[in-house]
């Protein structure tokens, strides 16, 4: 029999490579930049179309490469960087594989322009399918330009099997982070789809910190700094207080490179012990500095992840270190930071002069009452007035009810509203007049057929608003009431991103803004919230995102309408009118679901006067 082994041809095994190391844009862009950062840059550019599907583009001033290793950085295992097996131990660059300008060119379009400093002109190289197309000399500023175009376009399985441009846009931003945060020396800037969402000029790490998540981010940040024989710890973690539901803004690097490491993860987490509420993760930004030779990067193709000689020693230095820093923060807070007193002002009081308190009350508002307020459609034009469901009153359910056949009031068939509909089916006529009164102003009483009926307030409230949102984000007009004044509000550029995502749905609810450098602007906000929530309510939109946007439509709806009604709902300990009570009632039971929360909490009971009777029996 003849023999049947062969070599693969150099372009599969470039494709099969590639998968290890490219599994979506986002890589790379780590990849380019780091490329851009091992050759000495001191300013890099990115620029991305359509979620880095269309275009990747890094352009940095670094030292550039001659015509002959223009052309070789495609071929796999070639690299400037190491030379032998030793070197990989005392790395002092991001790159040393050789593999992943092989690898982005097997499936993709690349082009590339290049020019070292003491060269006249420099060399630009197209590369399809690590097909050489084109090669020729070109006059192009010193340094390199690496564009990528049509990533997988030989490739339609993994093409397809990208995410949304949301997502992807997402894990581009988190490697752009991770990169701007371990070399503040380097200035970065990085356009998507023509829009610029960061540009960073060099700076410290607190304030390359504070440029990347925005503003307020520093005031709350603690500084940590050890340095011992085997580890240097220098960075800052969040303070207790603004540690997130999400897990966000977690980032250690060893010696400038971003890793993940769950142990080391623990050890931070444990420093912060009795200091956080539950469910909630302390946000880090920590840079460890090892002996190279102590470290093994070589364990995975991304380079995410690195083995320690010595984890448990780093283990517990790392955490006796977060430890005193925060102490030392509780200690002497004033002592860690130079505060910037504007930063302290809440926003709604910014740039507005100082006046006396005064008590003003409104006593003919009624959070309930949503037809009585001067609504415009977000669209711009007023709002025509919108009847919900609801009966008009209690009484008339009653009516209704009783006189089944002919009712004016249209109920959902559902089982749940047969269930309600039995409940108050055949109530007395005279005593149709009902009465509600509310218990340590969390539950709602009211009599019923039966007996007695408790209602939660707030999860009956949060089922309302909930089906009110959600009509409005699926339907074509949202109502928002207008601010006379708009507000701006500050956040991060990625925060920024996110808000732009949803901005369809948000303003089909109410919130009209518009997104500038750094801030929102923000005319319009959905009809039952609070001024003073909005900044909550959209930061806890943003985590929610964070820690996994759904991907189909209908449940990324769920979720905002869901977080929506949580934030504007009435809260247990909040006392109701008569007239309230009643409404919130009426408009529970016009609900398409009438037993559970949002969240899937039961919001009502029943107490049987057979129950009452077997008690005093
Ligand atoms: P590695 O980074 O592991 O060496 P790459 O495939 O990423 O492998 O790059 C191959 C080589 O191409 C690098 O070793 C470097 O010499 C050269 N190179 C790549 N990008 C740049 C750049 N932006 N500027 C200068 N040289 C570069
Ligand atoms: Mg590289």
């Amino acid at each position: 029999m003849s023999d049947i082994i062969q070599l693969l041809p150099d372009h599969v095994a470039n494709q099969i490579a590639a998968g290890e190391v490219v599994q979506r844009p986002a890589s790379v862009v780590k990849e380019l930049l780091e490329n851009a950062i091992d050759a000495g840059a001191k300013s890099i550019q990115l620029i991305v179309k359509d979620s880095g599907k269309t275009l990747i583009h890094v352009i940095d001033d670094g030292k550039g490469m001659s015509v002959t290793d223009a052309r070789l950085c495609f071929e796999r295992h070639a690299t400037s960087k190491i030379s032998r097996a030793e070197d990989l131990f005392n790395l002092n660059t991001k790159g040393f594989r050789g593999e992943a300008l092989a690898s982005i060119a097997a499936i993709a379009h690349v082009e590339l322009k290049t020019k070292q400093e003491n060269q006249e002109v420099g060399t630009a190289i197209r590369i399809e399918g690590s097909k050489v197309v084109s090669q020729e000399v070109i006059v192009t500023p010193k340094g390199t330009s690496l564009a990528v175009k049509n990533l997988f376009f030989n490739i339609p399985a993994r093409r397809n099997f990208l995410k949304s441009n949301q997502v992807e846009l997402r894990h581009i931003t988190d490697e752009f982070n991770r990169v701007a945060l371990a070399h503040p020396d380097i200035a970065f800037n990085f356009h998507h789809n023509g829009s610029q969402l960061f540009n960073l000029p060099i700076s410290n790490i607190k304030q390359r910190i504070v440029n990347i998540f925005g503003a307020k981010t520093k005031e709350k940040l603690v500084p940590v700094d050890e340095d011992t024989d085997i580890l240097n710890i220098s960075g800052f973690v969040l303070k207790p207080e603004f540690a997130k539901k999400s897990r966000g803004e977690q980032f250690f690097f060893v010696n400038n490179r971003f890793i993940k490491n769950s142990y080391l993860h623990h050890a931070v987490v444990s420093a912060f012990e009795g200091l956080l509420k539950e469910k909630t993760y302390p946000s880090y930004f920590l840079f460890l500095e090892v002996a190279p030779e102590t470290i093994d990067i070589n364990i995975h193709p991304t380079k995410t992840e690195i083995k320690f000689d010595n984890e448990h020693d780093l283990y517990a230095m790392l955490r006796a270190t977060v430890k005193h820093s925060l102490g030392m923060f509780n200690v002497a807070p004033v002592l860690d930071f130079e505060k910037d007193q504007t930063l302290d002002t809440p926003y709604s009081f910014k740039d507005k002069e100082a006046s006396l308190p005064k008590i003003e009350v409104d006593s003919s508002f009624n959070p309930f009452q949503q037809e009585e307020r001067t609504f415009k459609s977000s669209a711009g034009g007023s709002f025509k007035s919108q009847k919900t469901k609801s009966a008009d009153s209690w009484e008339s359910l009653y009516v209704g009810l009783k006189d089944e056949v002919g009712s004016s009031i249209q109920i959902e068939s559902s089982e749940q509203q047969e269930v309600a509909s039995a409940m108050f089916s055949d109530v007395n006529e005279e005593e149709h007049v009902q009465h509600t009164f509310q218990l340590q102003n969390k539950f709602i009483i009211t009599t019923i057929k039966s007996g007695l009926l408790a209602i939660h307030q707030q999860r009956a409230h949060e089922r309302v608003l909930f089906e009110t949102y959600l009509k409005q984000i699926t339907g074509d007009e949202g109502m928002s009431q207008q601010l006379l004044f708009p507000l701006q509000l500050d956040f991060s550029p990625s925060d920024l991103g996110i808000l732009l995502e949803l901005k369809e749905q948000l303003f089909k609810t109410g919130f009209d803004f518009k997104v500038m450098d750094q801030q929102i602007e923000l005319s319009g906000l959905p009809i039952i919230l609070k001024e003073s929530q909005i900044q909550e309510t959209l930061e806890s939109l943003i985590n929610e995102v964070k820690s996994g946007l759904p991907e189909d439509t209908f449940s990324q709806n769920t979720m905002i309408a869901q977080l929506l009604a949580e934030k504007s709902a009435v809260k247990t300990g909040t006392s109701l009118s008569t007239e309230e009570q009643l409404q919130l009632v009426n408009q529970l039971f016009a609900c398409k679901e009438t037993q559970l929360s949002p969240t899937n909490k039961p919001i009502f009971t029943t107490f049987t006067t057979l129950d009452i009777d077997k008690k005093l029996s």
